[in-house]
């Protein structure tokens, strides 16, 4: 199912962008605990969608044994960039669209990630490692709302982002891959979504537009619907 953009007749457009996955080629955290695996974290993994998000990072982080230079040295080595974002930010800056980045991974990594790609001025909202030693814990951007969504508690509900800008006028595109899109992408006005967010889409008749690589959003957005 695909939603026929009207984007030009808006007055007043925000993004909100996840990271693991959509900036990101893929899921850091994913690439962490592959990293990391042992019998624990493999008997973790399947239980994500039985777990409080928090309760469940926080176990998997347990097992975690990586310094933050470490962890510094993994992000800026291991990780790609999706094709297409540094143009599409490009776009998306020159035209003074307001954007965030919404994640519930970590401002240690999305920052030096994107300050290697020359990207310093943008709104991130995500959760914060604290490193002692090799051992990792997690302070949540806000682990107060404990019903945040139907998902959650989240530590980072995206649905709270997508509403402030909701209270200033806005309307907003979600752009997002995996599972804690789900809440936010049944109420964003538009939904670019692949891999586990499209199949969620799917069943739950949630209309959002197909993507891949930030290549296809620059053309659907910025060519095709000719956003200015
Ligand atoms: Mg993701
Ligand atoms: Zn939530």
């Amino acid at each position: 199912m695909c939603k026929v953009l009207n984007i030009k007749e808006w007055d007043k457009v925000a993004i909100l962008i996840d990271f693991d996955g959509t900036i990101t080629t893929i899921d850091t955290n994913d690439k962490l605990m592959y990293k990391h695996m042992n019998d624990k974290v493999r008997e973790l993994l399947p239980k994500e969608l039985e777990m409080n998000y928090m309760k469940f990072m926080d176990a998997l982080l347990d097992q975690v044994k990586i310094t933050e230079e470490e962890y510094l040295k993994f992000i800026l080595s291991e990780i790609d960039i999706s094709p297409g974002f540094l143009q599409f930010y490009e776009n998306i800056k020159s035209r003074n669209i307001p954007v965030a980045i919404v994640s519930g991974g970590f401002q240690n990594g999305i920052i030096p990630f994107l300050d290697k790609y020359g990207i310093r001025d943008v709104d991130i909202h995500a959760n914060t490692l604290n490193f002692q030693d090799d051992n990792v814990t997690v302070t949540y951007y806000d682990d107060g709302d404990l019903e945040c969504c139907d998902m959650g508690p989240c530590g980072n509900c995206k649905i709270q982002h997508y509403e402030k800008f909701k209270e200033r006028g806005y309307k907003t595109i979600f752009i997002g891959d995996g599972m804690s899109d789900q809440a936010v992408a049944r109420q964003a006005e538009i939904v670019f979504a692949k891999d586990g967010l499209e199949q969620y889409c799917i069943e739950n008749e949630i209309e959002y537009i197909p993507w891949n690589t930030f290549e296809d959003i620059n053309k659907i957005v910025f060519l095709d619907n000719q956003l200015i």
